[in-house]
């Protein structure tokens, strides 16, 4: 999809309650279908997201990256500990890690970002 006609169709999709006819719409299913599998889209509707959360994502190596260690983040910032949704940790150290949730706090450290490949830098 153009992302053009992507942003066209995420301002009138996102964040909206959306009738069941606009779900069961092409329209949509083509929007759905854009953010998870055409990359610019993805790229571009995430950055939205995470700059009206006021998150920097531009220190990080892709956006998936960025998205996931927003979402492993509470409202203060904080580092959320045992919450299975959580795929990915990043320490203040530049330290970045897959937990292991096993009801503590184990993590397996890793040197290479799990979706791009660029080396993660302390
Ligand atoms: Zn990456």
């Amino acid at each position: 999809m153009e992302l053009e006609k992507f942003k066209e169709l995420h301002t009138r999709f996102f964040g909206r309650e959306l009738q069941e006819e606009v779900l069961q719409s092409e329209e949509y299913e083509a929007y759905e279908e854009a953010i998870h599998e055409d990359e610019a889209c993805y790229n571009w509707a995430t950055a939205e997201k995470l700059k009206r959360q006021g998150f920097d994502y531009k220190s990080y190596c892709c956006m998936m990256m960025a998205d996931k260690v927003f979402e492993s983040l509470d409202e203060e910032g904080e580092v959320k500990y045992d919450d299975p949704t959580v795929v990915i940790n990043k320490w203040d150290e530049g330290l970045y890690g897959i937990p292991v949730h096993d009801g503590g706090a184990t993590m397996v450290v890793i040197n290479y970002c799990p979706w791009c490949g660029t080396k993660l830098s302390k």
